[in-house]
């Protein structure tokens, strides 16, 4: 079934999309690094303060219900998103990084010297560092999936890193700084062959592609709302329960326990033992309706769009003499990151600012992979289903403009 796709009127929904930058108009391609924010996401938020904001699941009054009841429904609809079994295997958190140092924090008591844990060459920083200091915590080894010239993971190198001491894997679902689709079907499947658990990484692939963690099979999946259209500040860890249960609690305090003593403490039942303190509440509310937002718009729809997006930007970008392009896999996501001669990727991205034109430079918290290419850092140009051809060609006619400048 094919709606029709309509961005024009989709932009309409994102009220910063008509504001302009440096005399310009705005040409957002950051989306990699944060997405926009429809305004039903923001009424959202402003509903919550203005009519019930109270602190949930402790007070007796009406506001208190009627937030609670709003945040749980919320964990429903995430629970529906991610097709999980129980809404109590959704846990909120702060976004990626937090759910991420929740697990690693989790498996200090379950590893020993000698286990390994096995991370992909494509991570995220955020990926990458709560490992290590799990490493030095327990004298478990980091062992590393290496990629290919197109940034695609070896897989068989893979097969040879796996044995009877891996007992954890982590990897994304889909790079932030080169857009590949990693094969997670076949990390996870093949991990579970060893007997290790896996935790994927869904920041990045969450924009564009939705995720059903009971046909992956994923033991832990995490995420950020402010990717998928809703604010800063919350995401979500997918747990399967029996991990939940075995993993002890990331943070003490009030809203995680069954009860207090000062001789001993016990933990309050899933989901709320992984959940202490008072939560960003208007924050989860409105996660749930970004999640409402773009599943009327069609993860299919929104897919499909994007590629068409990526194939033409793809496609003129490579007119430009001396641009090369990292992260050639057929399977990527709409994201475009580049590098023009010897032209510094900060003085190209300065010169494209003053044209309203917003891109990332840099390393992308990902500086395994820049070394990988020899490289400081790339330009990278990140699509989101609210851009349009138009803004490619903007962009494009900018950076040859910068880089005749530059060179
Ligand atoms: C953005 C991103 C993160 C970090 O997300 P936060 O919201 O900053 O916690 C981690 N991994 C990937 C792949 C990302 O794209």
């Amino acid at each position: 079934m094919s709606k029709e796709f309509d961005v024009h009127r989709i932009r309409k929904d994102f009220p910063i999309l008509s504001r302009s930058v440096n005399g310009h108009p705005l040409v957002y391609f950051d989306n990699a690094a944060t997405s926009q924010t429809p305004q039903i996401v923001i009424d959202a938020i402003v509903d919550y303060y203005c009519g019930y904001n109270a602190n949930i699941h402790r007070g007796v009054h009406a506001l208190s219900q009627e937030a609670t009841d709003a945040y749980e429904q919320a964990r429903y609809k995430v629970q529906k998103h991610f097709n999980a079994k129980k809404a109590h295997e959704i846990i909120f958190t702060s976004g990626t990084t937090h759910g991420i140092n929740l697990i690693a924090n989790g498996f200090e008591s379950l590893l020993q010297k000698g286990d390994e844990l096995i991370v992909s060459a494509l991570e995220h920083h955020s990926n990458i560092v709560p490992w290590q200091m799990l490493c030095e915590r327990t004298g478990a080894q980091l062992r590393v999936i290496p990629m290919d010239n197109d940034g695609a993971l070896i897989m068989n190198a893979y097969d040879e890193l796996l044995s009877e001491r891996t007992k954890l894997v982590f990897t994304n679902h889909v790079s932030n700084a080169l857009g590949t689709i990693n094969p997670i079907e076949e990390i996870i499947e093949k991990a579970h062959g060893v007997g290790a658990a896996v935790l994927i990484d869904g920041a990045q692939a969450c924009p564009h592609i939705k995720p059903d963690v009971q046909a992956l099979d994923v033991d832990f999946y995490v995420a950020s709302a402010h990717k998928i259209c809703g604010p800063t500040g919350v995401g979500v860890l997918y747990g399967k329960e029996d991990w939940l249960n075995k993993l002890p609690p990331y943070q003490g305090g009030g809203e995680m326990i069954a009860e207090v003593t000062f001789e001993k403490t016990t933990y309050a039942d899933l989901p709320h033992k992984f959940e202490a303190g008072t939560p960003n509440i208007a924050g989860g509310i409105a996660f749930g309706v970004a999640l409402d937002y773009m599943n009327a718009i069609g993860f299919n729809e929104i897919a499909s769009y994007e590629d068409r997006l990526l194939q033409y930007a793809t496609k003129k970008l490579q007119e430009i003499d001396g641009l090369i392009i990292y992260g050639t896999t057929s399977k990527k996501t709409a994201v475009i990151s580049f590098n023009v001669g010897e032209v510094h990727p900060y003085d190209i991205g300065t010169i494209l600012d003053k044209l309203g034109i917003a891109v990332r430079t840099g390393h992308h918290c990902a500086q395994p992979i820049m070394d990988f290419f020899k490289i400081p850092g790339t330009i990278r140009a990140s699509f989101s289903f609210y851009n349009t051809e138009e803004e490619i060609d903007v962009f494009v006619n900018g950076l040859k403009r910068a880089v005749s400048m530059l060179s």
